[in-house]
Parts: C-alpha cells; sequence; structure tokens
C-alpha cells in the first residue's frame, strides 16, 4: 500500500503553538517501526502544481498565500504563523492527497499520512487550513480522466465547512460531513449531507449513525472514488473534540466506512485530517489504527461496476 508523507518539510512555529506537529513525524516513525516494508511503500510525493491549486482556490488568494502576502487577520484565522517553509510543506502535503487518489485506482487503498485540511474556503484559509487538499485531488482526478464523480466522507469530529462551500455548486462532489453539532466552526455550511452529533456521544450512538450516513451518501450519489478524512478528534479525550469515542469505536468506525466502501466497489484515498488529544501518542495510536485496518483492505481488485 503506497502511503505518502510529507513530514520532512518543516512547520516552523513557536515554541508552545498548540498545533501537535510533532504527530506526523511519530506516525511514520511508528509505521515504519512496526508495519512490514513489504506491505506498505513510504513516498515523498510531488508537490501540488498552481494548475492543481487553482481549481479549487481563487487566483488573488494564490497570489497572496505564496508570496507572503497575506492580511494579519487572514493569518490569525487559520491560527499557523506564516512562511515560506509552511507554503512549501502545505503544497507536498496537498500532494500527498492527489497522489493517494491517483494510487487508490490501482491499489485500491491509498494514504496520505497529512492532508483533510477542510477548513480551507475558496478565498481564505482558516482553521490551521490553507489549501483544501481534497477539493483539489477531486478535481485533479477530473482532470486526468480517472474519476468524474468523488465522494467526500468526512469522520472529521469538525464540520468540513471549507469543502461544503467550494463544492455547493459543483454536482460532480458530494460532500458528507459528521461531526459535533457545538464544536468549530460555529456557523456551519450545508454539505450534501451533514450529521450532526450532541456532546457526549459515543461509540454505538456515532456508528450507527455513521452507517446511515454511508448508505444515504452512495444511494444518493454514483461516485468513482471516495476520499476519507479519518480525523482523530472524535477521540474522548481530544482538547477540542466534544463526543466520547474510544480507540475502539475509532477502530469500528475506519472498518465501518472501508468495508462500505469495498462493498461499493469503490477505490478509497485516506487522509489523517485533525486530532488534538492531550498526549500526543493518544493521536499516533488512533492513526496507526487506522493504517492497520486500510491495510487490510488493500491489494483487492475492483469489479468493474455495471
Ligand atoms: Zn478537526
Amino acid at each position: 500500500m503506497k502511503i505518502f508523507y510529507t513530514d520532512t518539510f518543516p512547520i516552523p512555529l513557536p515554541e508552545n503553538h498548540n498545533f501537535p506537529k510533532e504527530k506526523y513525524y511519530l506516525l511514520r516513525v511508528r509505521i515504519s517501526e512496526r508495519l512490514s516494508d513489504q506491505l506498505i511503500d513510504l513516498q515523498i510525493p510531488e508537490p501540488a502544481s498552481s494548475e492543481a491549486i487553482l481549481r479549487a482556490h481563487d487566483a488573488e488568494y494564490i497570489r497572496r498565500l505564496f508570496e507572503g502576502d497575506l492580511t494579519d487577520k487572514e493569518i490569525r484565522r487559520v491560527g499557523l504563523p506564516w512562511s515560506p517553509q509552511i507554503v512549501e510543506r502545505t503544497r507536498y502535503s496537498v500532494g500527498a492527497t492527489i497522489a493517494a487518489c491517483r494510487a487508490a485506482f490501482s491499489d485500491r487503498v491509498a494514504v496520505n499520512l497529512g492532508g483533510g485540511t477542510h477548513h480551507a474556503f475558496h478565498d481564505h484559509g482558516k482553521g490551521f487550513c490553507w489549501l483544501n487538499d481534497s477539493v483539489i485531488a477531486a478535481r485533479a482526478m477530473q482532470a486526468e480522466g480517472l474519476a468524474e464523480n468523488i465522494l467526500i466522507v468526512d469522520c472529521d469530529v469538525h464540520q468540513g465547512d471549507g469543502t461544503a462551500a467550494i463544492a455547493r455548486d459543483d454536482p460532480t462532489i458530494f460532500t458528507f460531513s459528521i461531526h459535533g453539532k457545538n464544536n468549530f466552526p460555529y456557523n456551519k455550511e450545508t454539505s450534501d449531507l451533514d450529521i450532526e452529533l450532541e456532546d457526549g456521544t459515543d461509540d454505538k450512538t456515532y456508528l450507527d449513525a455513521l452507517e446511515k450516513g454511508l448508505i444515504e451518501s452512495t444511494q444518493r450519489f454514483n461516485a468513482d472514488l471516495v476520499i476519507y478524512l479519518a480525523g482523530t478528534d472524535p477521540y474522548r479525550k481530544d482538547r477540542y473534540g466534544r463526543l466520547a469515542l474510544t480507540k475502539a469505536g475509532l477502530a469500528q468506525r475506519d472498518h465501518l466506512v472501508l468495508k462500505h466502501v469495498k462493498e461499493s466497489k469503490l477505490p478509497v484515498a485516506v487522509a489523517m485530517a485533525g486530532g488534538y488529544a492531550p498526549e500526543i501518542q493518544d493521536i499516533v495510536d488512533i492513526h496507526h489504527q487506522t493504517i492497520e485496518t486500510t491495510l487490510e483492505f488493500q491489494g483487492e481488485t475492483i469489479d468493474q461496476k455495471d
């Protein structure tokens, strides 16, 4: 299974910043220590091209992002300091989702060890997200002729508001977001399908709701590809999430999504999205179990769809 990583490109942050950037490196190390080389193929992707990025974003926003010409207010809204390095890292991270989508067509499953930056809008960034990798990757697959219709299954605890807004009038991208009702963003956008969950939602309630959402998504939309955002922040100890899933529940979540995707005979690219548990090893544990679960679904050929 191809696994794309970008943690070798630094994210310069002041000390004690609340973004847990170490998780990316720790996850890659955990994967390379615990999983056999015969199962995994770790690769650094190509960075996303400007052409690809501009399929989802406003040209003037991208110019100002690349040239360091954003206002203080725009940078504060993202919550990460701007630097040339962070722009480079972001382009590689988007490239990793594009590469994972492409690989999914030959291998059925593929992974980006980052990505899932779903709060990025057409003309601004927000909530640790500068560029919307899911929409950029979806449109890259369309431009390459690999897919016409892409289903985005967003299981990060925060609504995929940027994704919903960019794809709102795009009938070729179906956005399904299952998230905490009282979590950021406080002004929600309208996805094609939103499932909002109460504070303290447990494993069973979550999994029942997710299953219904998956069934509805594939009934309403005839996808060629799924992009799955496997955020760890529905975890009960997450600092920013308000749900109460256990690690076992999150493993069942991954299994449920991947099983449904397999039964629908669809390739899937998995992106990690957010996670803010106070113990960084908890974040790494949950992402790692997503990788292990994804591995169970690799390599089986997809029958031709009717
Ligand atoms: Zn999140």
